[in-house]
This record gives C-alpha cells, sequence and structure tokens, in this order.
C-alpha cells in the first residue's frame, strides 16, 4: 500500500489549484501590536506589520488581560485537569458563564473550546434533541456550523444568503408540526456584511421556528456593551441561542452559547463536544473573563476600531482599489485569481514588510479571491499611507484589477 503515494496526492492537488496554504512564522510583541517578527526558512528575521489579524481590537495585548492571566497560573496552575464530567467546573469558567450570560441577556452561557467546537457540537445536538427537526442554514455559513447541521443528521435547507424572501419561500413548505432552526451568523466575515436579524426574527415568530446567531465576528465588537450585532439592534431577546468566540476580539482563546437555561443544560448534557474534551484552562478562561468586563464597560475601543475601519476603506476607495462595500470593520480587497492574490500577498510581505494572508477557495468561491484587511485601533495612519501606497505599487504592476 503507498500510504505516503496518496498524501502527496492530496498535496500535489492543492498546488495545482494554486490553494496550497503557507503559514508564515511570527512573533508578535506585546505592546507593540500590530508590529511583529517574521522567521524566514534563511534563519534570518524581518519586522512586519500584521493587517489581518481577528484579534479586532487588540485585546490580546492588553494590560488587563495579561494580568488576570498572569494572576490565574500563579494561583490555579496551568490546566483544566481534564472534562468537566472527569474534573468538575473550574471556578474561572463558571465566572466566566455568568458573565457571557449577563453579556447577552440570557440566563445561561456555557464555554466551549474553540467557536468551531461551539458551533458543531450545539447545532449537531439541537437537531438530535428536536424530533423530526429542519435546519434552515444561510448559505454563506461558517464551516462550523455547516459541520454541526450535517453532524445533527436533521434535514438541511439551504437558504439564500441573507435573503429573507428565500428563507420564508422555504419556511412556508415545511409542515407547521416540525421544529425547525434557522441559524445564522450576524457578520459575515469574508464580505463584511450584516444579516437581516429583525426580519429573520419575524419570520421565526412567524413560522415558529428557533433562532441560532453566530456572532462569532461581532462580539466584542458591536453593541453598547460588546454584545454583538444583536445587541446594537435591540434584538437579543428575540434570538434563542446566541454563539461567539473568546478567540477574537476578546483576543484569548475559547468560544460559548448563550441561552435560556434549559437550553444550555440540554446542551451541556447532550453535547459530545462539550462532554468528551478536556474544558478550556482556567488561565486563558481567567484572560477571557477579564477581556469581556473590560470591554462591557470600555467603549473607546469599538469606537476607535470603527473610525479606523473607515478611514482606511475610504483610502483604499480613494486609491481606485477594488473594495466590496463592507458596512462592518473588515475591508476585502479584491483579487478574483488565487495565483494572483498569492502573488500579491507574497509581494507585500517579502517587499513591504506587510502581512495580508491571500484568502482563497474554499474559504471564498472560486474566482472571489481576495485580501481580508482587518484594521485595529493600533493601526495609525502612518501605517495606513504605507499599506495603501504599497497596494497601490502591487496592484500596478501585477495589472490587477482597479475599483469599477
Ligand atoms: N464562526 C465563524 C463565523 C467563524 O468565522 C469562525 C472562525 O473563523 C468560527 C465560528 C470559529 O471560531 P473559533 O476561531 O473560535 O474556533
Amino acid at each position: 500500500m503507498d500510504y505516503d503515494g496518496m498524501f502527496d496526492k492530496a498535496i500535489d492537488a492543492l498546488r495545482e489549484e494554486r490553494r496550497y496554504r503557507v503559514f508564515t512564522e511570527l512573533r508578535r510583541h506585546a505592546g507593540e501590536f500590530p508590529k511583529a517578527t517574521r522567521f524566514l526558512e534563511d534563519g534570518s528575521e524581518q519586522d512586519v506589520t500584521i493587517w489581518c489579524s481577528n484579534d479586532y481590537l487588540g485585546m490580546g495585548q492588553h494590560p488587563k488581560v495579561l494580568d488576570a492571566i498572569k494572576q490565574a497560573t500563579d494561583t490555579y496552575g496551568a490546566g483544566a485537569g481534564g472534562t468537566r464530567n472527569i474534573s468538575g467546573n473550574t471556578h474561572m469558567i463558571c465566572e466566566l458563564e455568568r458573565e457571557l450570560a449577563d453579556l447577552h441577556r440570557k440566563e445561561a452561557a456555557l464555554v466551549f473550546t474553540s467557536g468551531f467546537v461551539s458551533n458543531d457540537a450545539t447545532l449537531s445536538t439541537l437537531g438530535k434533541l428536536l424530533p423530526g427537526c429542519v435546519i434552515l442554514s444561510d448559505e454563506l455559513n461558517h464551516a462550523s456550523m455547516i459541520d454541526g447541521v450535517r453532524h445533527s443528521g436533521c434535514e438541511k435547507i439551504i437558504f439564500r444568503h441573507n435573503d429573507v424572501r428565500d428563507l420564508e419561500e422555504k419556511l412556508k413548505k415545511i409542515a407547521p408540526s416540525r421544529p425547525k432552526v434557522i441559524a445564522f451568523e450576524s457578520v459575515y466575515s469574508m464580505d463584511g456584511d450584516i444579516a437581516p436579524i429583525r426580519d429573520f426574527c419575524d419570520l421565526a415568530r412567524a413560522y415558529n421556528a428557533m433562532t441560532y446567531l453566530d456572532e462569532v465576528h461581532a462580539v466584542g465588537l458591536y453593541g453598547p456593551r460588546g454584545g454583538g450585532v444583536a445587541e446594537r439592534e435591540g434584538l437579543m431577546d428575540r434570538i434563542d441561542i446566541i454563539e461567539g468566540t473568546l478567540g477574537k476580539a476578546f483576543g484569548v482563546v475559547g468560544g460559548f452559547i448563550s441561552a435560556k437555561r434549559n437550553i444550555v443544560d440540554a446542551i451541556r448534557s447532550y453535547a459530545k463536544g462539550f462532554i468528551f474534551t478536556t474544558t478550556l484552562s482556567p488561565v486563558m478562561s481567567a484572560g477571557a473573563l477579564a477581556s469581556v468586563r473590560h470591554l462591557k464597560s470600555s467603549r473607546i475601543e469599538r469606537a476607535i476600531h470603527q473610525e479606523r475601519a473607515a478611514t482606511l476603506k475610504q483610502l483604499l476607495s480613494d486609491a481606485g482599489l477594488p473594495i466590496l462595500p463592507s458596512v462592518t470593520h473588515i475591508v476585502p480587497l479584491m483579487v478574483y485569481d488565487a495565483e494572483l492574490c498569492k502573488q500579491a500577498s507574497d509581494m507585500l510581505l517579502d517587499e513591504y514588510g506587510i502581512y495580508i494572508q491571500p484568502i482563497n477557495y474554499p474559504t471564498v468561491p472560486r474566482g472571489l479571491e481576495r485580501l481580508r484587511i482587518t484594521p485595529s485601533p493600533f493601526h495609525d495612519d502612518t501605517m495606513m499611507a504605507e499599506l495603501v501606497s504599497a497596494l497601490t505599487d502591487i496592484w500596478g504592476r501585477l495589472g490587477l484589477r482597479q475599483a469599477a
């Protein structure tokens, strides 16, 4: 049996399709984010500026978060000691869950080891707990939601992205007696658009469906306390299950859901992705707790973040660079070609010390390859001017498409 050949063939297929992924080795500098050091294969080092991090607010280096992590390490030690079934709840994770439930004004919350796991574990379990359930899923939902729906084993209906009419057409055809879950995201992280949450909630009410909202790219960033877009729009009470991550705007790691107590209790009791894995460590729980608490009361990070994103969009658009009309902090700069996207990304990094990972299929459809730029409160005017100048140069040299 040629096992090596099989693995090589799988990798070659990716190379042929020009979507073999190469990850840059970086050392971030706490206190100097978005500055970092890149390690090259020849052993040399290069100073770079990161422009594609999902640590959207730089909370991964916030002094309160770092202090909480240091203190928790000294107080509790490193790990959680196993699954909750084996080792019980750490005090830190209970504090964190109370804080997250309060963030979303829900009765309870449940922390998982990542946002991916929380989606997969919760959706797959929901489908199993609701006999005859149909899950209606937005066509652009994240891979973790797609996996969760698939693992639920129940019927799945895909509706067109953010399309209220299409969702209603699909709901109409389902027998009223069947349980239904509408699963969608608030901020779609590749295009930077936002779901019509209110309209979806109205449909859920009319057709007696539950709502499941992924706020991974919105928690910490939107709403007066960083609850997400549903908080900003006054709709949190109309969402049955809100899911989020502790790894992006909150800057640490982990995922969670918040919901009514009986829903959380059922997921806690049945979800394999919760039961059979070691709990998030008390150290990371303490860091996440400090971050959530801080962003609940401090609005300055959100305000600067929005201002920085708006400024960068304006600068790129003034330079004739083809950005999508994102209504959020995400700035998608379109390349429309996998090879050229990789080339543009390599040139930015090698020649300008600007790190923006290329986004290719399957993260986005073929032909819609892009550079996904995520300005943070720490990207100043000088960095922005350098970025726009580098992009303008590269766009000219590679003959890339300009804005229409
Ligand atoms: N949901 C969405 C929409 C995402 O984009 C991601 C990750 O990028 C996740 C869930 C998974 O979150 P995490 O990175 O915490 O696993």
